[in-house]
């Protein structure tokens, strides 16, 4: 709690801060606070999903607002109505104890009389989306004369999403003296853009190394043909002990197609696009966060506001079409300090993005091979008898039923009760196992993602002791112009050293153009290393249940 009373925060909101079991400022919340509360300057806050930008820009305002001047001063501009949303409700939950304070939401899709009539009651906070917010100026409505603070949520989703003419409209209606506040998860051209038109002389923060959201995140991916998508999914989700994710589509009729097919084969799974309407949208998501749907498909708009913590993975049916969005969308695991994976199911015409997406993200992506039947199987029974060791069942033996149970049961063989259990249990797995086909798509698009039988392992003088991270090893190799292209695969950062494996063909170029140059200052040393095999094939573990459908009618015992 300290640490949030250091930034400078008062006591008002130190105790809705207490109210919310916030106790320490995220990274971004510890840098953009004690910013916004002293300096009037513009900003650029860059932090990954899901560390706390709302309150990082929503606090130190609510401390300058003037509460008891019924007047607009701060409006904060996103993309979507759902976040629009969960951002208002997100700082009226701030605002618990600064008293008098309004915050109005305007967005498309609602009946714009209410959020009129809510206006003219006079607001202080208005969180909006971009067309909605420009309709309202226009209605001359939404006075923006006494602006102090605007904020720009996901501004580059705001541009990409085409609302630059909106946002063009808006600010010139704002004062020049205005804050401007940009808040975005990833560095775009249109971030750029937006600054550069919008912003003057702005101070740019960035807390990206700290995030332990996307630390958490684990990157895999598959490759397989097209025709062998569907097949690859519901094998890898079969494979995966509880899934409780998202399933990303790139357009609206995808994510309808594969929702319909994922539950006519028995997965609990809905739809979520921008034509469903706002009652049924609010149903579907009720569910989610129950857990009776486990596996939410969706478009990148349609998940923008999602405010799930847990989620277990993130699967990427087709990539985004462009790569920030990635970010966006892996970042919707590995939040609330749990890990999580970040799938992604690849044609093999998109393997090549891979290497951009890790340089992005600055991680390993790890190859892995869609299971077969027989994997399947194997891993169903094991989650099987996981189960069957840690249920508790001390109580039971005191039950009503038991006695009959074990009464009843007296004259079946314990092979007609395994026969029983594999009839019932897995009935379907069965036909599962005999799904042999191998889906993993072949060939030279796949090969140059070469696991590390067609790598080789070399070995580098600096570790972790000298600042070396994972982007580095990337940006060694990538801004040496004589060894363009040269594919990077598994990489182990030690303290003292570390070592990486490089495609076969080209492992003598990287020793011979490495060597001898700097890094930080000192004479890099590189050498072949077998080290790098040790770590091939890591697997994550895992266990207890598989990804659960629908129950099946029984089948008979035969
Ligand atoms: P972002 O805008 O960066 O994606 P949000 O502002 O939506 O992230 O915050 C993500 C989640 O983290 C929310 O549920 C929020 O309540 C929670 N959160 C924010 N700051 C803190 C904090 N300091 N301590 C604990 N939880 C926090
Ligand atoms: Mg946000």
């Amino acid at each position: 709690m300290t640490a949030f009373k250091k930034l400078g925060l008062n006591s008002e909101i130190m105790k809705s801060l207490d109210d919310l079991g916030f106790t320490e400022p995220s990274p971004i919340q510890e840098k953009t606070i004690p910013f916004i509360l002293k300096s009037e300057n513009d900003l650029i806050a860059l932090a990954q999903t899901g560390t706390g930008k709302t309150a990082a820009f929503g606090l130190p305002i609510l401390q300058k607002i003037k509460a008891n001047e019924r007047v607009l001063q701060a409006i904060i501009l996103c993309p979507t109505r759902e976040l629009c949303i969960q951002i208002s409700r997100d700082i009226t939950k701030l605002a618990k104890y600064s008293e008098g304070l309004v915050v109005t939401a305007v967005y498309g899709g609602e009946k714009i009389d209410f959020q009129i009539k809510a206006l003219k009651r006079g607001t202080n906070i208005v969180v909006g989306t971009p067309g909605r917010v420009h309709d309202l100026i226009r209605r001359k409505v939404l006075k923006l004369q006494a602006i102090k603070w605007l904020v720009l949520d996901e501004a580059d989703e705001m541009l990409d999403m085409g609302f630059k003419d909106d946002l063009d409209a808006i600010l010139t209606e704002t004062p020049k003296t205005r804050q401007t506040l940009l808040f975005s998860a990833t560095i775009s051209k249109s971030v750029r853009l937006i600054a550069k038109q919008y912003m003057t002389d702005a101070e740019e923060i960035i807390a990206g190394e700290q995030n332990v959201g996307a630390e958490k995140v684990s990157h895999e991916y598959y490759i397989v043909g097209a025709r062998d998508r569907f097949e690859a999914l519901k094998r890898i989700l079969d494979y995966l002990p509880g899934v409780y994710g998202i399933l990303f589509c790139r357009t609206r009729r995808e994510t309808g197609e594969v929702s319909d097919k994922l539950k006519q084969v028995g997965y609990d799974t809905d739809a979520l696009h921008g034509e469903i309407s706002q009652i049924m949208r609010t149903k579907i998501m009720d569910r989610f966060k129950r857990k009776q749907i486990h596996l939410l498909v969706a478009t990148d708009v349609a998940a923008r506001g999602i405010d799930v913590s847990d989620l277990s993975h993130v699967i990427n049916y087709s990539l985004p079409g462009q790569d920030e969005a990635y970010t966006h969308r892996s970042g919707r695991t590995g939040r609330a300090q749990k890990s999580g994976v970040s799938i992604s199911i690849l044609n093999p015409r998109d393997a090549g993005r891979i290497k951009r997406l890790e340089s992005i993200i600055g991680k390993k992506f790890e190859y892995k091979k869609v299971p077969s039947g027989e994997d399947i199987c194997q891993k169903q029974i094991d989650n099987f008898f996981a189960e069957i060791e840690n249920t508790k069942t001390e109580e039971i033996g005191n039950e009503r039923y038991f006695q009959e149970f074990s009464e009843r049961l007296k004259k079946t063989s314990k092979e007609d009760l395994i026969k029983y259990f594999i009839a019932n249990k897995f009935s379907r797995l069965a036909s599962a196992c005999k799904n042999t086909r191998d889906l993993n798509a072949k060939g030279k698009a796949v090969n140059a993602r070469m696991g590390s039988e067609d790598g080789v392992g070399l070995k580098i003088n600096f570790g972790r002791k000298h600042g070396l991270d994972i982007k580095g090893v990337f940006a060694l190799i990538n801004s040496n112009r004589n060894l363009k292209g040269v594919e990077i695969g598994k990489i182990n950062l030690m303290p003292e050293y570390s070592v990486f494996s490089v495609e076969k063909k080209r492992a003598d170029e990287v020793i011979k153009y490495l060597k001898g140059t700097n890094f930080r200052g000192k004479k890099i040393d590189v050498s072949k290393s077998n080290m790098i095999a040790s770590y091939a094939g890591k697997r994550r573990g895992g266990s207890g249940r598989g990804f659960r459908r629908k129950r099946k009618e029984p089948r008979k015992v035969r």
